[in-house]
């Protein structure tokens, strides 16, 4: 069997105003994608690789694109996606006599003018390679599976983890899945019940409760005819008329996967009223005030508003602008995203006085912040330029690109000791996994931001309603959110 492989991802904050372009994307052809062991260690197409590479005298894999994006941001401009589908239709139509496709996808990429990316992918898969071939994807938890997808595509796999440790694995499920089907020569069903409503990674780690819960029933319901199960949370940074949750089914027969797809729906549905920030939550101002009184310490915050791993754009001064408010000792924050103030940094030399713009006040007040401070070093890593800057007790980090807060690497490339510092302000979701030996307490602290917490505060227009927490007690009956294949 001759199956095709690919990766094109992206979430998509359609609140961030600036919008995601081709040069935001690493784009990789053919066997280039095999030569990255970044991606084949840390990714579902890695999983997928993976498996297949064990069935290697059944399978002939052929690798078609991997557009994967630097950081996330804002939707994909049409010009962009117009050139992302353009190389991998390419690639797609001059390979030749595929029995199937294994691709690796976020669920929530949404395109300039609200267009469903990933549906609109699946109907030009679709397309290409007729009717009787399966099409099988990975997908993120944070997903939004929408009924385009479900028409086009055959299985759909999704993350059980958050923080996602599970991408491999996840891969690797649904190449079997895939492989199972054309080996037996049997049509995959998928059935979803889709969830109306908005919930944050920051209330929706799989370690607490009710995801916890919600996903050992996953695991409960698989079985002979139930191949695989998947709840997905949808990304709420996004509004369109499919943002959603679902339940979602993949069998070997339809009345299996709609009667465990209504089940689960009906389960989660019950938890919805249950999910709450995981960890203690205070407006910005007030968790500085709490960290600084602690005991526990040192206190990490993390400035759930303005998180570029969801998309937010990484500028927002409000919360620098508060520490310095509050005369803090021994505080860090990172990081700002600024190119012009960073690269600004980089002609100055180490120790002297700066004096310099910075970011935008919040989403309203685009005014940047000025500052005056010691350059204490600039350091180039894995292609970021990133600044210290010394301000009176607080440093700020500064970098030329919006830098996830995950890798504490990062700040010992900058000469930074975490020890030395009783408050790290850090500017993401919920901490991330290798942070969290270093932190007393963690706080979300509440700021401005793309990725504002509070949904009431958010001017959605297309969402679909009833949707809750902004529709509250309405009815949910699974059956009338059921959509299948
Ligand atoms: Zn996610």
């Amino acid at each position: 069997m001759k199956i095709g492989i690919g990766l094109i991802k992206h979430e998509s904050n359609s609140f961030n105003p600036e919008l995601t372009e081709i040069d935001d994307f690493k784009i990789l052809r053919g066997a280039e994608i095999f030569n990255n062991e970044v991606l084949m260690k840390n990714s579902s197409m890695g999983g997928m690789v993976d498996f297949f590479a064990r069935k290697n005298e059944e399978v002939e894999l052929v690798p078609l694109v991997s557009a994967i994006p630097k950081y996330l941001g804002g939707l994909i401009s049409l010009e962009a996606y117009r050139e992302i589908k353009e190389i991998f239709f390419d690639k797609l139509r001059s390979s030749q006599n595929l029995d199937a496709i294994c691709m690796d996808f976020h669920g929530s990429m949404t395109v300039e003018d609200g267009i469903d990316g990933e549906g609109d992918l699946l109907e030009g898969i679709r397309e290409i390679i007729g009717p009787g071939n399966p099409v099988v994807c990975s997908l993120d938890l944070h997903g939004m599976v929408t009924k385009k997808m479900i028409k086009h595509g055959d299985g759909f796999v999704g993350y059980r983890t958050a923080p996602h440790v599970d991408k491999f694995e996840t891969g690797n499920k649904a190449a079997n899945l895939l492989y199972d089907a054309l080996k037996n020569n049997y049509q995959l069903k998928t059935a979803s019940v889709f969830l109306p409503l908005l919930v944050s990674g920051e209330m929706s780690e799989t370690e607490k409760e009710p995801m916890k819960s919600l996903i050992k029933e996953l695991e409960n319901a698989e079985n002979g005819s139930v191949l695989s199960a998947s709840y997905f949370l949808g990304f709420p940074w996004v509004d369109v008329e499919f943002n959603h949750g679902a339940a979602l089914v993949v069998g070997r027969k339809k009345e299996a996967a709609v009667q465990t797809a209504l089940k689960l729906g009906e389960r989660f549905w019950q938890e919805h009223k249950n999910f709450d920030f995981t960890t203690e939550t205070h407006s910005m101002d007030q968790a500085l005030k709490k960290a600084r009184v602690s005991e526990k310490k040192p206190v990490y915050i993390c400035d759930c508003g303005d998180n570029p791993g969801a998309g937010g754009s990484q500028n927002m001064t409000y919360t620098l602008h508060t520490m310095l408010k509050m005369e803090l000792e021994r505080a860090l924050l990172g990081v700002i995203a600024d190119k012009k103030a960073c690269s600004y940094c980089f002609k100055k030399k180490h120790g002297s006085r700066v004096n310099l713009k910075l970011g935008r006040f919040n989403v309203e007040d685009p005014t940047p912040l000025e500052i005056e401070g010691t350059l204490k070093l600039t350091v180039t890593w894995k292609g970021v330029q990133a600044a210290v800057i010394e301000l009176d007790g607080v440093e700020v980090v500064i970098t030329s690109e919006r830098t996830a807060m995950v890798d504490p690497d990062f700040f010992k490339e900058l000469g930074i000791v975490l020890q030395d510092y009783d408050i790290v302000v850090l500017k993401g979701g919920y901490l991330a996994p290798k942070f969290q030996t270093y932190a007393a307490q963690v706080l979300f602290g509440l700021a401005p931001g793309y990725t504002n917490q509070i949904f009431e505060e958010l001017n959605y227009k297309n969402l679909s309603r009833p949707i809750y927490p902004l529709d509250q007690n309405f009815e949910f009956n699974a059956q009338d959110y059921l959509f299948f294949s």
